[in-house]
């Protein structure tokens, strides 16, 4: 309860007092967090439709709160964006990734890239392009390995400085997924302005193969069939049934990212799937 001038009170219901709450601590602890060392990248493998062998991963970040535990990063990166910490969050996964590729070529392990996750909010200031080109640089990282994930909503607001950041991005060679496809409704003519290298159908999309949705298997036929004109390769996230393995490897889906074949795992984890190279 909240008190108002003399003797109102207004009261709040105690859940919203505890998400108010939450929300206010968060966005404290989040300033410290990184000095502290609360940050740690998940990965979660990508692997090839038919064989199971693993592609690269997408590195997740998840936040070990010292009271509360794991949080989830769909529930503070929102926070994030709002308070701008997501452009210092953002910045310290660029260089967490590079000198972890870094890491796996000094230890003999064959690369293969890494994807992250970029907000529209760290597209739209200055210097993230000179940021990617320093630390692979300095860690003599071939940009290739390098995969930057951009929602399609963000593509839409057509924004001089994100799509100014791409170009620059893609100079480098730095590869470019257009990430939660189909929920944002681009048209095709932006597949073919951004020239993506990858496409990620949304998990939403998949999981309606197992509902039996005649719409949503027409889309996600087409996006494969358009994906392949256009020389673009298609990530389906969120597998998780056998029944939508079938169906995506029927339509000649590249590569899956879902349960069925892992969930996102810390470093130790993924670099044993690695001895193994595949996922069975
Ligand atoms: P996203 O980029 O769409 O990432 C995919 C999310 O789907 C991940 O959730 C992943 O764990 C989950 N997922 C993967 N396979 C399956 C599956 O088979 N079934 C189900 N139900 N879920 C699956 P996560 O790790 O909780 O991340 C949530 C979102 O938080 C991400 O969605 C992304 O938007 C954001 N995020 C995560 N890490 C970062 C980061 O380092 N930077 C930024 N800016 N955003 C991040
Ligand atoms: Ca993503
Ligand atoms: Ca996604
Ligand atoms: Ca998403």
């Amino acid at each position: 309860a909240k008190q108002h001038g003399k003797n109102n009170f207004q009261i709040f219901s105690y859940s919203k007092d505890i998400t108010s709450y939450k929300k206010y601590v968060l966005e404290k602890d989040m300033r410290k967090a990184i000095d502290k060392q609360e940050f740690e990248l998940y990965y979660q493998p990508q692997v090839e439709t038919n064989t199971g062998v693993i592609r690269g991963a997408e590195a997740l970040i998840r936040w070990h709160h010292a009271e509360w535990g794991l949080v989830s990063p769909g529930e503070f990166i929102p926070l994030a964006e709002e308070n701008h910490l997501i452009n210092h969050i953002g910045d310290w996964v660029i260089q967490k990734v590079c000198s972890q590729l870094r890491e796996w070529k000094d230890n003999g392990y064959s690369l293969r890239p890494i994807s992250i996750n970029v907000s529209p909010i760290r597209f739209m200031k200055k210097g993230l392009v000179d940021l990617v080109k320093t630390e692979l640089e300095k860690h003599n990282i071939p940009a290739k390995y390098l995969e930057i994930e951009i929602t399609e909503s963000s593509l839409l607001k057509n924004e001089k400085n994100v799509l100014a950041a791409l170009e620059g991005l893609k100079s480098l060679g730095v590869k470019i997924a257009i990430d939660d496809f189909g929920t944002g409704y681009a048209s095709l003519n932006y597949l073919r302005e951004f020239d993506a290298d990858t496409i990620k159908i949304d998990q939403i999309f998949i999981q309606n193969i197992t509902a039996d949705n005649k719409k949503d298997t027409a889309i996600i036929s087409s996006v494969l069939h358009l994906a392949k004109g256009l020389e673009m390769k298609v990530i389906a996230e969120g597998v998780e049934e056998y029944e939508q393995l079938e169906f995506l490897k029927q339509n000649e889906c590249d590569e899956i990212q879902g349960y069925l074949f892992s969930k996102p795992v810390p470093l130790d984890t993924y670099e044993q799937m690695l001895q193994t190279g595949y996922i069975k």
